[in-house]
């Protein structure tokens, strides 16, 4: 038994029989041609190319009934990629230069750009060397057939093991066989992580040698919750998990019994539980589970699976979609909140030495304004069609808000002077999620409609950790008493001001955190749907005068360690029933 940590990208657990897929282009070796068949190979090159291209067609059809039409944007990406000269251009010269096979051409030229991007250390860029990975793969599936026949054996009860898996090869596996898949490479932020939760497969990547270690047919678990993969577990081990997959399942089930009750404590507080999400398609998620309404819709989604600026109709017609799904339920847009980890082709080219603390966000926006007025114009006519909230992400001083704000107006005003609707009335709000909109949180109550606390942006920046670094995750942590403190600050002045504040980053969709911002004042908390659930138990499971108790305890806390402690010993003994899918620990 072998037991492998990495991250954990999408939920779930699951058993089966290891399936590892290699790398295609690192078993193609450099084979030289006669140089009269120079043309003959670069007419071999376009046949193959081509082929891929119209796969990529067929692929991109499929993904749209699969996971939506803007999840699926990112193959028209690919599509991109694979008809530009920048890149098919170096090959074809390789051919007739170095005279050697298209294959070989393929795999080096792709693999060079694959590792350029790779060198630049970054999440955004070692997103876009999967994408040139999964291109080369595609075209050299075409020229020398091996992976796709590969791909044919899988068979039931597959874990598929990878040193890496493009989109378009996680949208491409068989949901009636494979159960979950690992991937040596990649991070949280990759478009396979996102296209895995679409997929609702379970899935840990970052996984190391895991591609190296695991054998064909071996048996295998993957803990999409803890992000582990134990290979050939011990009799005891699989025991404990085949229990811990039943805890799961019959926790779903019950979950399920939840979506229909009201989010009120025993002693009767209401409590607003909304959903986070990144495509409209996910909005229904949000309904089907008793979500409120939409908290965030991160609209930069919009751009990173596109191969253009989306056009003003392409906003309009992804907000249409969401207010219709949501039939009646508010939803909350946050402006394109693109740079840092979140990049566009045009950024990747354009790398900030420290992105960031550079030009993302709402900075980003106020330095691009026709792309900014184009959203905002989208975003007020969708406010003629259902309930809708705007707010700006990353403020870090008032005049910052009152900027973007004032583009709203004048965006209303070209509106009302065509005759356009749009609710004129429409909150406009703002993201806290810097230390300094936290410290200054009275000063913004007097001027934004409402807060909503960005956690995963103000915890990376109160205790100065990238949220995105391996080296330093043992140091983010949402229990650090600076970051109680600076979200007690939020909610204190706006309660002051009488302005709504809610919370959407990640920490707000953990149980025994929910009861300590429930405690500091929190009444809406915004997460991804499926957490939804487990947090309306934990809602209609503690009175708030608990809460309140737990907050004020917490305060005099001195160290996340012992904060994070206390909450969770709390958590168990008043709602044990939260975390009864997460008690085994294998
Ligand atoms: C946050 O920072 O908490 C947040 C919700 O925004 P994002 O994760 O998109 O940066
Ligand atoms: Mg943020």
């Amino acid at each position: 038994m072998e037991s492998l940590e990495g991250i954990p990208v999408s939920e779930g657990v699951a058993a089966g029989r290891v399936f590892v897929l290699d790398d295609l282009s690192a078993r193609i070796v450099r084979r030289p041609i006669a140089p009269d068949q120079t043309e003959e190979e670069i007419a071999r090159f376009e046949r193959a190319r081509e082929a891929a291209v119209e796969d990529l067609r067929h692929v991109h059809e499929r993904a749209k009934a699969e996971i939506g039409e803007d999840a699926a944007r990112i193959f028209l990406v690919h599509l991109g990629m694979l008809q530009d000269s920048a890149l098919i251009e170096p090959v074809r010269d390789k051919i007739r230069t170095e005279h050697i096979a298209a294959e070989s051409a393929v795999s080096e030229v792709f693999r060079m750009w694959g590792d350029r991007f790779r060198s630049m250390n970054e999440v955004a860029f070692t997103t876009k060397a999967d994408d040139v990975r999964d291109l080369a793969d595609r075209v050299l599936e075409r020229l020398v057939g091996a992976r796709r026949s590969r791909l044919a054996e899988i068979g039931m009860n597959a874990i598929v093991i990878a040193r890496d898996l493009t989109p378009s090869q996680a949208v491409n596996l068989d949901k009636n066989k494979v159960l979950a898949f690992v991937t040596d490479l990649g991070g949280r932020t990759s478009h396979t992580a996102i296209v895995a939760k679409a997929l609702g497969l379970p899935a840990v990547v970052g996984c190391r040698r895991a591609s190296e270690l695991a054998i064909d047919g071996e048996s295998v678990i993957v803990d999409g919750h803890r992000g582990r993969v134990i290979l050939s577990p011990d009799e005891e081990t699989a025991e404990q998990y085949k229990e811990y997959a039943e805890q799961r399942r019959r926790f779903r089930v019950s979950l399920g019994e939840l979506a229909s009750l009201e989010a009120v404590t025993p002693d009767g507080h209401r409590i607003e539980l909304l959903g986070n999400i990144e495509f409209p398609e996910e909005a229904a998620s949000v309904v089907e589970v008793g979500g409120g309404g939409v908290g965030l819709y991160r609209t930069e989604f919009l751009y990173l699976t596109s191969d253009h600026e989306p056009s003003e109709e392409e906003h309009y017609e992804a907000y249409a979609k969401c207010i219709e799904l949501l039939d009646g339920l508010p939803l909350t847009i946050r402006t394109v909140d693109l740079g840092a980890d979140k990049y566009t082709q045009q950024r990747v080219e354009q790398p900030e030495r420290n992105p960031f603390l550079g030009c993302r966000s709402i900075r980003y926006c106020l330095r691009s304004l026709p792309m900014f007025k184009t959203q905002l114009r989208a975003i007020l006519r969708a406010s003629s069609l259902g309930p809708v909230k705007l707010m700006f992400p990353l403020i870090s001083g008032v005049e910052e808000f009152r900027q973007a704000r004032l583009y709203v107006r004048d965006v209303m005003e070209d509106l009302r002077e065509s005759g356009v609707d749009f609710d004129p009335d429409i909150a406009i709000g703002m993201m806290v999620e810097t230390p300094s909109a936290a410290v200054i949180a009275d000063m913004f109550a007097r001027e934004a409609d409402f807060f909503s606390i960005g956690s995963n942006d103000l915890i990376q920046y109160t205790i100065a950790v990238d949220r995105t670094n391996e080296q330093v995750a043992h140091l983010y942590d949402p229990h650090h008493p600076a970051v109680i403190r600076l979200i007690r600050q939020i909610v204190d002045a706006g309660r002051r001001n009488d302005i709504p504040v809610s919370i959407c980053g990640e920490s707000a969709s953990i149980p025994e955190y929910a009861l300590l911002l429930m405690g500091l004042g929190l009444r809406t908390l915004s997460a991804t749907a499926s957490a939804l659930p487990n947090l309306k138990r934990v809602v209609r499971g503690v009175p708030m005068h608990r809460c309140e108790q737990i907050a004020r305890k917490a305060f005099t806390l001195d160290s996340a360690a012992q904060i994070s402690g206390y909450l969770r010993d709390q958590a168990r003994q008043l709602v044990p029933e939260a975390f009864d899918g997460r008690s085994v620990e294998a």
